[in-house]
């Protein structure tokens, strides 16, 4: 058996819980909460720290300070903020108690099978720079995540 099969997350080293995240960089895209339902809608209006060509966080060491919103995952409850993670992340897959998806690079060998299978937020993602005076983020919904 794998680790992430056979330990928690909480029980992970510091290397196999990097290990994990598969580069997507779909939670670096900006979500929206519906006030009334508490739904989560993700956008593919992206962080400004996110590079979009390589979905790496610009400055990843300095990310709490320099983007306080941006949570550590590692510091977090995932009960609480589980759902805000796309649903294909494989944080909360695991916390969820559901195994990892067949393109996930620890499975594959190759980061590459992420944008293989249409998960990098590379392919769709844009900054606020780019966006028209007359868009708001709710005009660039993807998904929702609840
Ligand atoms: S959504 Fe999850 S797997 Fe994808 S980049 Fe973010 S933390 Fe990593
Ligand atoms: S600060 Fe970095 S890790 Fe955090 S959301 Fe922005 S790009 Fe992603």
């Amino acid at each position: 058996m794998s680790f992430w099969q056979e330990k928690s997350l909480a029980d992970m080293s510091p290397a196999e819980w990097e290990s994990l995240c598969d580069g997507c960089g779909q939670c670096c895209l900006h979500k929206l909460e519906d006030e009334d339902t508490g739904q989560v809608a993700l956008t593919r209006i992206a962080c400004d720290l996110l590079v979009i060509k390589t979905c790496r966080c610009r400055h990843y060491e300095q990310r709490s300070q320099l983007v306080p919103e941006c949570l550590d995952l590692q510091q977090h409850d995932f009960a609480t903020y589980g759902r805000w993670l796309p649903k294909t992340c494989a944080y909360r897959l695991l916390g969820e108690g559901k195994p990892l998806p067949d393109w996930h690079p620890l499975i594959t060998g190759t980061p590459a099978s992420v944008a293989a299978a249409g998960m990098s937020a590379a392919a769709y993602a844009k900054k606020t720079a780019s966006m028209k005076r007359s868009e708001d983020y709710e005009d660039h919904i993807i998904a929702w995540l609840d």
